[in-house]
């Protein structure tokens, strides 16, 4: 039987080893934190997820919050200028729903299931110098530990790696007791662009205390949204997000007066340079790690992409991992692997860099006739959940303008 190990419990690091452990693989899992230190510690994201990735979960039997958690139907985009003025708004439905699950309820919880169905966790931060002797141990070595220090075992790919600093500052709460959008009870993801300013998401999602809505700041560095470096504890953030909102998001304002916090722990702070790696970590002349996800591909959440890569990248490896039966490990198949994983998350990477960069003109073109126009706001609400499509339209002016052309005129 073949053995794996997995440093790090996230969305991709989890996923995997219980879909090798349900096909008879020997997996070992290392993470730092235990199930309950995870759930008794800080958010860690929105993680809204789409329906191509939450079918994956199904397949593998992961669902396990399905039933609970609010089914996201539709997503709201305001551009705002000046702050503070709304220009235009687009509402496009979607086919399926997304869903976003607290990552505390749902690492804690995969992780039991992982230890109820015979897998070995081990409790225990990794560190690079323990690596070597480890892998020894395995006949692969994954590293699934998100943006942490193993990182350093992946040399930066300069040339698919625009930015070297952080493009926004974040700042994320889950509340309780939001009211909801006028004439839209339905649960949906809005967001606010402020052009040079940022962006402020609301999302429906499912935490610890059941199901709650999550706000996100996005700021570009050094602008008005930028006021968090002194990361206020819950009760100190709702009174600086609900000062915000009446000067740049009014018409988000009221939803929020009455809301509370979730819990103690339900603010982060945070921000990271979007990068992508070279694949193969190089231990020792004999020895490789093959990094996944978030160490390896690395976008700001403002596409909420993230823990969708993830959830690909796992089936991927699955894939990749089950189809090569016997044979080693060697750093060639490490670099196809991810080859096969890039030929996914070039897209999303190409759209997320796009939107961090100043709103080019064919997308705002795209935004003001999606607010007109059901058709191309539907197709721009799917791309979230199929970045690929965005290559075909949205990513090059002329064939955005082409489309626009052929669903505007006639
Ligand atoms: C504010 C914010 C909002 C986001 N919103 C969205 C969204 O709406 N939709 C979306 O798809 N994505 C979103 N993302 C991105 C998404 O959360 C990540 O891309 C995703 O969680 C990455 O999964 P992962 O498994 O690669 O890494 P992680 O989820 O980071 O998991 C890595 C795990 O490894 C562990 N670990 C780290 N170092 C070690 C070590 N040395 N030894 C052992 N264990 C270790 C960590 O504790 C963690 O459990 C958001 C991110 C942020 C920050």
């Amino acid at each position: 039987m073949r053995r794996i190990l997995i440093v790090g419990a996230g969305q991709a690091g989890l996923q995997l080893a219980l879909s090798l452990q349900s096909a008879g693989y020997d997996v070992t899992v290392m993470s730092a934190r235990t199930p309950e230190e995870i759930r008794a510690g800080r958010i860690m994201s929105t993680q809204c997820m789409f329906w191509p990735q939450l079918q994956l979960e199904r397949d593998h039997g992961l669902n396990l919050w399905e039933h609970e958690a609010p089914d996201i139907v539709a997503q709201r985009v305001t551009v705002a200028a000046p702050p503070g003025t709304a220009a235009f708004q687009t509402l496009g439905r979607w086919d399926q729903y997304a869903q976003s699950i607290d990552q505390r309820v749902k690492m804690a919880g995969w992780l039991e299931l992982f230890e109820e169905r015979g897998g070995n966790a081990v409790y225990h931060s990794v560190m690079t110098s323990d690596l070597e002797g480890l892998s020894a141990l395995y006949d692969l070595t994954i590293i699934a530990a998100g943006k942490g220090e193993l990182v350093e075992l992946f040399d930066r790919d300069v040339s698919r790696s625009p930015y070297d600093r952080p493009q926004r500052h974040l700042s994320c709460i889950y509340l309780h007791g939001m009211t909801p959008w006028p004439g839209h009870p339905e649960p949906h993801v809005r967001i606010t662009a402020t052009p040079g300013v940022g962006e402020l998401f609301f999302m429906p999602g499912y935490t610890l205390t059941g199901p709650c809505d999550i706000l996100l700041w996005e700021a570009v560095p050094g602008g008005p949204f930028d006021c968090w470096s002194d990361r206020p504890d819950p009760a100190g953030h709702l009174d600086r997000t609900l000062d915000l909102l009446r000067q740049y998001v009014p018409w988000e304002h009221e939803r929020v007066v009455g809301a509370e916090p979730t819990d103690a722990r339900s603010t982060l702070y945070g921000g990271y340079a979007p990068v992508v790696r070279h694949p193969v970590g190089r231990l020792s002349a004999s020895a490789s790690v093959l990094g996944m996800a978030d160490v390896v591909v690395a976008n700001d959440p403002v596409t909420g992409q993230g823990s969708n890569n993830a959830a690909r990248c796992a089936e991927v490896y699955l894939r990749e991992i089950l189809g090569h039966g016997d044979r080693p490990f060697d750093d060639a198949w490490m670099q196809r692997t991810f080859d096969a994983y890039w030929d996914y998350a070039r897209h999303p990477t190409a759209y997320t860099n796009m939107m961090l960069g100043p709103l080019p003109d064919h997308v705002q073109k795209v935004l003001a006739t999606a607010a007109q126009n059901e058709t191309v706001a539907h197709r721009f609400a799917h791309g979230y959940a199929n970045p690929a499509d965005f290559e075909n339209w949205l990513m090059d002016p002329e064939r955005a303008e082409a489309y626009l052309a052929s669903v505007t005129t006639g």
